[in-house]
């Protein structure tokens, strides 16, 4: 027996009959004798109608209302599992996020959890009956009032249930069957990953493997949660319950024995590059350059400068997302007089390839064999950035795909 966090998302109970193949999955793991809490996110698309009625009525919406609007697209999927499970027999009640309750932050619309009460959670579990929790939402310590997690944000809930039940296992139930070395869509020969450290799950999220939402794995990695990605889509009753399902755990790198030197590549397409050519070599220019770019919200991601070599003026290049370029340049370009520099060149059609694996702390010489490799395939590397367990390079984007699927099969990552 087991205790057991599942997890559905959006596509997984986007109507009546995929809700009826949840039910089927949570009756599976309750016939197997396990203690299961469900989470559930709100039908595909219906947090986003929600959004939209709340911009349409007012552009500067108050935020705490927003969140009593867009927590209602959990309230509807909990209520529809526990009937459809009623209806199979088996004995289950819907909870929210206040009636756990989950305590918030106060940040409505990207709130933090502080705490959860799961005391009453735990009870209902050991009487045999099924818990299905509102993902996404919870309700701010002091105020009361509901707030939502950010978006993504039930797989945040479910791995906080999981941490606060002390859950064997939270399963991941999603449309894809696991975390897979790189996008299979780009390369075709991506194999499914059986285990991920927690790691390095998260900079694969955060660099735009968007199968879970970031904050989700930190708090794995805090809590040492087991995190099982798999498919919500298998035919319940084509489960062999004696055999492994096929998936993706994540877990602490000291439970991967067999652990790769790379473990998989990321790569985000919608990346710009900002070069401020001849700047003063001196003390307060990289302040006076991301001072003002941090006040304009502005998310720097790399940065690069090189060493002087008259000892006077220096290039300064950084990258942002292409949806803040243009706030980028503009925020720059007003701070001339400040910063001092000669001109900005810029280019927005380049993209950043990273190359992640914990393996990568013990081993040399890994990041030369991508510049070699890319250099004879004839590919320019505009800028790299380098950490413990990943480096990135920066392209152009032209060569994105070419340049994926040539470090896939340097690093022995190809399906065979
Ligand atoms: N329904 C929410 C969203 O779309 C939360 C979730 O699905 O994780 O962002
Ligand atoms: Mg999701």
């Amino acid at each position: 027996m087991a205790r057991l966090v599942m997890k559905f998302g959006g596509s997984s109970v986007a109507d009546i009959d995929p809700i009826r193949n949840v039910a089927r999955h949570v009756k599976r793991e309750v016939d197997a004798g396990n203690e299961v809490a469900v989470v559930v996110s709100a039908m595909a698309g219906v947090t986003n109608t929600l959004v939209d009625f709340c911009r349409a009525a007012a552009p500067l919406y108050d935020p705490r209302e927003y969140d009593a609007v867009v927590a209602s697209g959990e309230q509807v999927t909990s209520g529809l599992l526990a009937i459809t499970l009623q209806a199979m027999g088996i004995a289950a009640r819907s909870w929210q996020g206040w009636q756990l309750p989950v305590e918030t932050s106060d940040a409505h619309g990207a709130a933090r959890i502080l705490a959860i009460n799961a005391e009453e959670l735990i009870r209902c579990l050991a009487d045999r009956e099924v818990a299905v929790i509102a993902g996404f939402q919870g309700i701010h310590r002091e105020t009361r009032r509901i707030a939502t997690l950010g978006r993504g944000g039930s797989d945040t809930s479910a791995v906080a249930i999981a941490a606060a039940i002390r859950a064997d296992r939270c399963d991941i139930y999603t449309d894809v069957d696991g975390v897979y070395t790189t996008d299979p869509r780009v390369v075709p020969k991506a194999r499914r990953l059986d285990k991920i450290a927690f790691e390095e799950m998260l900079e694969m999220a955060s660099l735009g493997a968007k199968v879970m939402q970031v904050r989700s794995i930190e708090l794995g990695m805090v809590h040492n949660v087991h995190i099982f990605v798999r498919s919500s889509f298998d035919r319940p009753e084509d489960i062999d319950p004696h055999l492994a399902p096929p998936g993706t755990l994540i877990c602490d790198e000291s439970e991967i024995m067999e652990q790769e030197v790379v473990t998989g590549i990321a790569f985000s397409k919608d990346e710009a590059q900002i070069s401020v050519r001849s700047v003063e070599d001196k003390p307060g220019v990289a302040a006076a350059i991301f001072g003002p770019l941090a006040e304009a919200n502005v998310n720097v991601d790399m940065i690069v400068q090189n060493v002087s070599a008259d000892g006077r003026t220096t290039d300064l290049t950084f990258t942002v997302t292409a949806a803040d370029f243009a706030r980028a340049t503009d925020t720059i370009a007003k701070a001339q007089a400040e910063i001092g520099y000669a001109r900005l060149d810029t280019a927005n059609e380049v993209s950043k390839i990273s190359v992640i694996g914990v393996g990568m702390r013990s081993h040399a010489g890994v990041a030369a064999r991508a510049f070699r490799a890319l250099a004879d395939r004839g590919i320019n590397i505009r800028a790299i950035t380098t950490s413990e367990i990943k480096f990135s390079l920066l392209i152009d984007a032209a060569f994105t795909e070419l340049a994926v699927r040539t470090l896939h099969s340097l690093y022995g990552l190809d399906k065979v």
